[in-house]
């Protein structure tokens, strides 16, 4: 992948983190990591190819090369040490709209929408398949990066 549209690909994925930050939505997530549990919520963030690779990057700046063990249906990004999320600035557009009842319950799609497009897009320009469980699509970006 050209390095240019690398880097492009990252800026809009950033730009829509932020944008979604700017919704006037209350939410208020205080990192109870229940959600990175995909066992007790049964549902696993999905990522597009531009969220994936923005996460293999934070990833990567934590100085890991390779994706430490999860346990069965948790995500590799938490920390087991410490329950943190180890990209937590980068974390895919799933965690920050997530379910979480005590972060104030899931967007609603419409909400959003404007949003998921944008990514969309991003994934239609590198070449991506559409959104992918973490574990997979996390996998193949660090591979890409
Ligand atoms: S990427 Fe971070 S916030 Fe998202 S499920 Fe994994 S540990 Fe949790």
């Amino acid at each position: 992948m050209r390095r240019e549209v690398l880097q492009q690909a990252l800026t809009e994925v950033r730009a829509v983190y932020a944008e979604l930050a700017k919704r006037p939505v209350t939410r208020n997530c205080v990192a109870r990591t229940e959600c990175c549990q995909f066992q007790l919520t049964g549902l696993t963030p999905q990522l597009t190819k531009g969220e994936a690779l923005l996460a293999a990057k934070g990833f990567r700046a934590t100085g890991r090369k390779e994706l430490p063990e999860a346990a069965e249906g948790t995500c590799p990004l938490l920390k087991r040490e410490t329950g943190r999320c180890l990209i937590y600035a980068e974390r895919p557009f799933g965690c920050r709209t997530h379910f979480c009842a005590a972060a104030g319950g899931p967007y609603a799609r419409k909400e959003v929408l404007d949003l998921i497009r944008r990514l969309e897009d991003v994934d239609k320009k590198l070449g991506g398949d559409g959104p992918r469980k973490i574990q997979a699509a996390l996998a193949t970006a660090l591979k890409e990066l």
